[in-house]
């Protein structure tokens, strides 16, 4: 695709605006997807990417097996799916991990959930259901009884050769069950991303420190590292950096030959304080947008030694708002996940849009889900100062440019507390 910026050699030009679907689509097009990989342990393998497809070399379970504690039968021919008030003679007792002796014809053995079936036997009944004589010797059964009770077969679970796991996943901890559960100790994954990230801004401080007239703490590097975290990125945080342009070449010269990605919130606006323009400019290729959305208009990326970058804007909301829907697919898609893209439910929504607006709008919602589906309500103070708005709400809507609708209305929803989508 070509790149969607037109000249921005020219100081007075104002960025291109731009559809957030298109300045999405050119992101994704542009994200590398990963070729180095190492090998795990599987308890080290959580969240990492798989790089191969995982083949099954076994069955499992890898034998016929109980799926009780009972009583393992050789039916005669004769007793199958008759009237009860059967007696069979006990002549074994298995348990799991045992293997235990050929059954004769009318015969039962005492077995336990797991433990393989016995040569002969062709049924299993729950002990439940069972009365066993008082000199332990024999079990009858009052029931009729059919074959294969409570069996599971060989392969139940898995078929030897199929592929049970697939290259682009993100590892849950039941895929690395899975694993484990067909003898694979070692996972060969795609090696973690290493994201560098920093925050112009003067009136930036720790929250470590007593704030001075002026300043504000800053938020937006605890949100990015957390959200950085969740991904699993290694990460290299430079934390504040100073307003100047030599300050910020600088630390874009220190992040750009260690990090895959850098990342910024700040300063991507066309103000005479903003420097991550020229910045990236000097040392590399930037493209800056205004996207036609709200909140997180000004958007900046770039390419600069052998690092992508990202620049977002600084107001809070702005900044986790844009990371959700642009840097994390993005990363994703580096990282090597198979869905790298956000994943939407529909929502209806309790409030009314009377006006059209011109930008896409993504409003902070918390979901009632005493309807189906489930609707939305507003937070009342949608500016993107205003972070409180995140933390009260479940998630965003999606509220399309130039659309206007009345209350009950279904649209996209984009979870933010589901740690799976
Ligand atoms: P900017 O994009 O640099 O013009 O910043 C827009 C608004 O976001 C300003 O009110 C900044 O003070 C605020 N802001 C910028 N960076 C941060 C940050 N790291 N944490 C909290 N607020 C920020
Ligand atoms: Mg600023």
């Amino acid at each position: 695709m070509n790149n969607p910026v037109l000249n921005h050699s020219c100081e007075q030009i104002q960025p291109p605006l731009l559809t957030m679907d298109k300045a999405l689509n050119f992101l994704l097009d542009a994200a590398k997807t990963p070729t180095q990989t190492c090998n795990t342990l599987l308890n080290d393998s959580l969240d990492r990417v798989l790089a191969q497809n995982i083949c099954s070399t076994i069955n499992v379970p890898g034998f016929d097996n109980s799926a009780m504690d009972g009583y393992a039968i050789h039916l005669k021919n004769e007793q199958i799916n008759r009237p009860g008030g059967f007696t069979f003679k006990i002549t074994d007792r298995i348990s799991a991990g045992s293997v235990g002796n050929t059954l004769e014809s009318g015969c039962a053995a005492r077995i336990f959930t797991g433990a393989p079936i016995p040569k002969g036997a062709n049924t299993v009944v729950m002990q439940e259901e069972c009365e066993v004589s008082d000199d332990g010797n024999s079990v009858e059964i009052w029931r009729p009884l059919s074959l294969n009770e409570n069996i599971r077969p060989m392969g139940n679970d898995i078929k030897s050769g199929a592929i049970i796991l697939e290259k682009g996943l993100k590892l849950k901890p039941q895929d690395i069950a899975l694993a484990a559960s067909v003898g694979i100790n070692t996972l060969e994954v795609f090696k973690k991303i290493k994201v560098g990230v920093f925050f112009t801004g003067d009136e930036l401080v720790s929250p470590t420190l007593a704030l001075k007239p002026g300043q504000i703490y800053n938020s937006n590097s605890y949100a990015l590292v957390a959200m950085l975290k969740h991904l699993n990125c290694d990460i290299v945080n430079l934390n504040n950096v100073e307003d100047t342009l030599d300050a910020t070449v600088s630390a874009l010269e220190s992040l750009q030959y260690q990090c895959d990605l850098i990342i910024t919130t700040g300063g991507v606006s066309v103000g005479e304080e903003d420097h991550v323009k020229p910045a990236l400019e000097k040392l590399g290729k930037l493209s800056l947008w205004r996207i036609k959305m709200k909140p997180g208009k000004p958007l900046a990326f770039g390419q600069i030694g052998k690092s992508a970058f990202i620049g977002l804007p600084g107001n809070p909301v702005s900044a986790l708002v844009t990371f959700f829907l642009f840097a994390r697919p993005f990363i994703k898609k580096m990282q090597g996940i198979n869905n790298y893209k956000n994943q939407t439910t529909q929502v209806q929504c309790n409030f009314d849009w009377r006006a059209p607006k011109l930008r896409r709008e993504f409003v902070r919602v918390k979901l009632d889900h005493s309807t189906a589906p489930a609707s939305a309500n507003l937070y009342p103070k949608q500016g993107s100062d205003v972070l409180s708005s995140l933390v009260w709400a479940h998630g965003l809507v999606e509220i399309p440019e130039d659309c206007s609708f009345s209350q009950g209305a279904l649209l996209n929803y984009y979870s933010l507390t589901d740690p799976t989508l």
